[in-house]
């Protein structure tokens, strides 16, 4: 089944239920009117020239254009590409040559960034802005366009055509154009969704970018795979817009990555938020205390944690609706269904024995088709077998429960001895003074690796020293885990997904320690 194919089926389904709230714009679309959009903004594409896998390119905040143009490209079979909101002339270049993109839609201002003078600056100029008479044009030629040139195109689609490039996070080096087809996309959405208990009766929040899978697969595929509503709070990201909508909308379920969490918990206790009921916390480690916060505090009681990346469109494990907290907090759930997971030692490629760390793979109809146009970066990620090498360590459990102990490249060596940063942090969250925290390895002469912790404290709360913190793990984690520096912050340098570069923080320590 092609996304198109899917949309009608839910469309027919449930043509009276509503598909999309876009909460800043005022505005709202039931399936009917929703499908109806899609098919003209399709049309209007196809009125303009648009090929079968051409690629189109997306460069807005999250905003109801931005779902109408995932939809419309996948109908046509062209390949929609994610821009992230966040780049900058030299990304955008990158992106734009890279791709070999025929079209972008795009918004003119974002955050003050004047995307037009970007635009103009790399001198590429098939642009169509949103909400300007090039959208309303494009729009009005699919209106005026025989139908009978859609249902053509359709029949020359096929399931695994690839339809989508999300680069990805960009978290440990250069963005890589992961390219999807329909299976892999919109069967991961229809398994969130499964997890999940979605039904038409569900509205999910998406505070997170819909440039990235989280927003566009996890979000918007889940919810129109079985009827449920999107809604879009804001066009990025406030915490206050965000609990606002769940509370005027009756929101079933909300997602974030953890600082979005620890943004909203911070505020939650002025809205109803009686409507919740799920959600998912992904992206980046979870930390045990905000997810006992959320379910507490927010009203979540099944919140699911899931884990996964752009390449395997995205998830390969989650946690289950009937998981305790233990395992909700815990661990990042099993493999979800009709994937296959497995833990190797990263030199030998062997399995490890359960519980011990090792390299996370995964296999299955979730795997990326490649990384557009970069072969060899393809074949270091997938073997010969289709497996998806994740860089990411992990361990599992007897029951197949799967735990992240950090990525490859983050992991520490001091004195010889591997330490994974995430144990610490989990620790230190248990401070009550402390907000958020990280922790790096910085060089060091003698242990070849030092650790700090870069430490946000919680509002009014006293700067920690590095001999408290020293004194608050003392006795409670082993003396090579325990940081020796420590460097109080607001915040971390994080990309736009919100995950925190540790790349960049190590940088900037090196230049802290001089
Ligand atoms: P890049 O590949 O460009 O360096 P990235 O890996 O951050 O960036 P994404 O595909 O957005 O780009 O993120 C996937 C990664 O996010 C995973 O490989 C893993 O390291 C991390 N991750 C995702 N979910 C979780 C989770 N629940 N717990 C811990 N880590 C997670
Ligand atoms: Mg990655």
């Amino acid at each position: 089944e092609t996304i198109g194919e899917n949309l009608e089926r839910t469309a027919a389904r449930f043509p009276d239920r509503e598909a999309l709230v876009d909460v800043a714009a005022g505005r709202r679309w039931t399936y009917a009117e929703f499908d109806a959009a899609v098919d003209e903004l399709a049309l209007g594409l196809l009125a303009g020239g648009v090929a079968k896998g051409d690629r189109v390119g997306i460069w807005a905040p999250n905003c109801a254009e931005w779902v109408l143009t995932q939809y419309a490209t996948a109908k046509i079979g062209a390949i929609l590409v994610n821009v992230n909101p966040a780049y900058r002339s030299h990304e955008l270049d990158y992106v734009v040559r890279q791709s070999g993109m025929r079209l972008l839609i795009s918004a003119v201002a974002h955050k003050g960034s004047d995307y037009r003078a970007m635009l103009a600056g790399i001198g590429f100029e098939p642009v169509v802005f949103v909400g300007e008479p090039g959208w309303d044009e494009l729009v009005e030629a699919g209106r005026r366009a025989d139908p009978a040139a859609l249902r053509d195109r359709a029949a020359a689609l096929a399931f695994d055509d690839p339809i989508n490039i999300q680069y990805t996070s960009g978290t440990t080096g250069f963005p890589k154009g992961a390219t999807l087809s329909h299976h892999n996309i919109l069967n991961n959405g229809y398994s969130v969704a499964q997890g999940l208990g979605y039904t038409e009766a569900d509205r999910v929040c998406l505070p997170v970018p819909l440039y990235h899978c989280f927003g566009m697969v996890m979000g918007n595929l889940a919810a129109t795979s079985h009827g449920a509503c999107v809604v879009l709070p804001s066009p990025g990201f406030d915490p206050e817009a965000a609990l606002r909508a769940v509370q005027q909308e009756r929101c079933t379920s909300l997602y974030g990555v953890p600082t979005m969490f620890i943004a909203e918990l911070a505020v939650a206790a002025e809205y109803d938020l009686s409507s919740l009921r799920t959600g998912i916390m992904a992206g980046s480690p979870c930390p045990v205390e905000v997810m006992k916060r959320v379910v507490g505090e927010m009203h979540m009681s099944e919140v699911a944690i899931c884990y996964g990346m752009t390449e395997t469109s995205p998830v390969s494990t989650m946690t289950g609706r009937d998981d305790g907290l233990e395992r909700r907090t815990g661990t990042v759930g099993r493999v979800v269904p009709h994937l296959e997971v497995k833990i190797v030692d990263p030199d030998t490629g062997r399995p490890v024995r359960r519980g011990e760390p090792g390299e996370l793979c995964t296999r299955g109809y979730s795997v990326m088709l490649g990384y557009w146009q970069e072969p060899d970066k393809t074949a270091e990620a997938v073997d010969a077998a289709r497996w998806m090498h994740t860089g990411d360590l992990a361990t599992m459990d007897a029951e197949g429960y799967v735990n992240i102990v950090g990525r490859i490249k983050d992991m520490v060596i001091r004195g010889g001895e591997n330490v994974y940063p995430r144990e610490i942090e989990e620790y230190l969250y248990t401070h009550p003074d402390i907000a958020d925290v990280q922790v790096i390895g910085v060089p060091d002469a003698k242990y070849g690796e030092e650790l700090m912790a870069w430490i946000v404290m919680r509002p009014g709360a006293e700067p920690l020293t590095a001999e408290a913190v020293r004194e608050f793990c003392a006795g409670r984690l082993a003396h090579y885990k325990i940081p020796r520096y420590v460097h109080p912050v607001e915040g971390f340098p994080m990309t736009v997904t919100g995950k925190i570069r540790k790349v960049e923080m190590r940088d900037m320590a090196v230049d802290l320690l001089g």
